[in-house]
């Protein structure tokens, strides 16, 4: 399990975007043709692990992919906390940080590090006590943090680190996920990814764009995140496999509008 739980308040000022679409075609997102020519795992050169799209230690593309992969400045940098029962192959946040390796880093629980200005942080977690980047002043904070983990992970997370007791907590508009990986919660309980991508893009709603619309910026984020979508989709499409318990009902979309040019035999997991 991977979600990050952010299942949160109508924000009273800004509904829930209109384009709750359920492809990425709205997206600006780079062109992915090169992660389909990947065939087999290569050995990291840096911490000899195994794997096939990017290396889950040191947040490196394979040596196919390097070159190819989008690499995003974000404003604010980000600290995602993983809790150590989080599969590092599972991790959807990792997509983050090999995409903006300048602006995240990723630590798990025990080593979270001591924020020397607390009142200058942004949790990333539900609550009576969190708010919308809209509500909350420009410049008055430096960084966000993400819990990558479950629902039930992620609150002891945030309940028992001594770290994280003065920061404040920030808040994004719902929304539903298109995340496989199936959990009984809520569809409003988004991947990690889904929910570091729609702060960035509150972010620059908030901050960036001047009154116009946003222009897509941080779609990039989602680049890993659509692949793996799209095959899954066409997985489950050639084998005309019903969806089993374990995924949301109607998550598979049978109409043919997500693209199918991927490779059935891939595992998703990088
Ligand atoms: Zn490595």
């Amino acid at each position: 399990m991977s979600e990050t739980p952010v299942e949160l308040r109508e924000s009273k000022k800004r509904p829930a975007p209109a384009s709750e679409s359920s492809t990425f075609d709205d997206l600006k997102i780079q062109d992915d043709s090169i992660l389909h020519k990947h065939s087999d795992r290569e050995t990291c050169p840096d911490c000899k692990k195994s794997a096939m799209y990017f290396c889950y230690r040191c947040f490196k593309p394979s040596t196919i992919s390097e070159g190819h992969i989008p690499q995003l400045e974000l404003p604010i940098p980000m600290d995602v906390i993983k809790h150590e029962q989080e599969l590092d192959g599972k991790s959807t946040a990792a997509h983050a940080a090999v995409i903006a390796p300048h602006n995240v880093k990723i630590y798990n629980w025990q080593s979270i590090p001591q924020y020397e200005n607390p009142e200058e942080v942004l949790l990333l977690f539900p609550g009576h006590d969190a708010h919308t980047l809209e509500e909350i002043p420009k410049g008055s904070f430096k960084k966000f943090v993400v819990i990558d983990g479950t629902w039930k992970q992620a609150s002891k997370i945030v309940r028992l680190s001594p770290q994280l007791q003065n920061v404040r907590k920030v808040t994004i508009a719902p929304r539903k996920t298109l995340f496989w990986r199936y959990q009984s919660l809520s569809e409003n309980y988004l991947a990690t990814i889904e929910a570091i991508y729609y702060l960035y893009r509150e972010y620059a709603e908030a901050y960036e764009m001047n009154g116009k619309p946003y222009d897509g910026r941080y779609d990039n984020l989602l680049f890993y995140f659509r692949y793996f979508y799209n095959l899954i989709q066409s997985k489950y499409k050639k084998e005309n496999k019903k969806y089993t318990h374990r995924q949301r009902e109607g998550y598979i979309q049978y109409d043919d509008s997500v693209d199918a040019k991927v490779d059935e035999n891939k595992s998703v997991d990088a």
